[in-house]
């Protein structure tokens, strides 16, 4: 069922790429056992759902990583202030959401440029990650994140949640079954995901803290 299949392959269609670009961090590095993940958004700030992620996160006492975009960023400084305040890591998704395989190298660095300015002058820290929209890496984006020192974050667990069929329990038993030490997990800050990722969240901290998972910003 395509339902299934998208995360599937989203997350174990990638692993052959993993050994060709070092460069790009896809599992933290974590000692052998140690149940610790990465939970990461993408896509936002955005009024509606950014503020119910960080009360989810606050109530289990996570950690995340939000990937902004630069244009949300810019609209809602104070829910970017927000999250950098509760301890959280502000990461570069761009700063209009483009795909980068149909961009200019020029253009693709000016998205990049900004956004990182625009992050720091409002969380007045480094940014010292990025993530590719839609996964889609490009030369210059790697030159750019080793020129720039911002290290380029994909992921080995993503379910989906942005899928209009998924549901918070697919979701929330996608993570849990594929969580392994050191994961990056990718879920979305997106109106489109508004009704479905804070109650997945919810489901998922729920169940991994349970079992001594903890799950630190990156
Ligand atoms: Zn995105």
């Amino acid at each position: 069922m395509l339902r299934d299949a998208v995360p599937y392959l989203a997350t174990h269609g990638l692993r052959p790429l993993q050994r060709f670009f070092p460069d790009m961090l896809w599992r933290m590095d974590v000692p052998d056992g140690d149940r610790v993940a990465y939970l990461t958004f993408d896509d936002g700030p955005h009024e509606g759902i950014t503020g119910r992620l960080l009360d989810v996160l606050e109530k289990h006492d996570a950690g995340a990583t939000f990937f902004l975009v630069g244009a949300n960023a810019k609209k809602h400084p104070q829910l970017v202030r927000d999250l950098s305040a509760a301890g959280h890591a502000v990461g570069n998704h761009t700063f209009t959401h483009p795909d980068a395989w149909t961009l200019s190298g020029r253009d693709l660095t000016t998205e990049l440029d900004r956004t990182t300015q625009t992050l720091e002058q409002i969380i007045g820290r480094r940014v010292r990650v990025m993530r590719p929209p839609y996964g889609h890496p490009t030369g210059t984006m790697r030159r750019w994140c080793d020129a720039r020192r911002q290290r380029m974050v994909m992921w080995d667990v993503m379910p989906g949640d942005y899928l209009r069929t998924a549901t918070h329990r697919d979701v929330e038993h996608f993570v849990v079954r594929h969580t392994q030490p050191g994961s990056i997990i990718v879920l979305h800050d997106n109106p489109i995901c508004q009704e479905l990722t804070p109650t997945a969240l919810d489901d998922i901290l729920s169940n991994l803290t349970a079992e001594g998972w903890s799950f630190p910003a990156l």
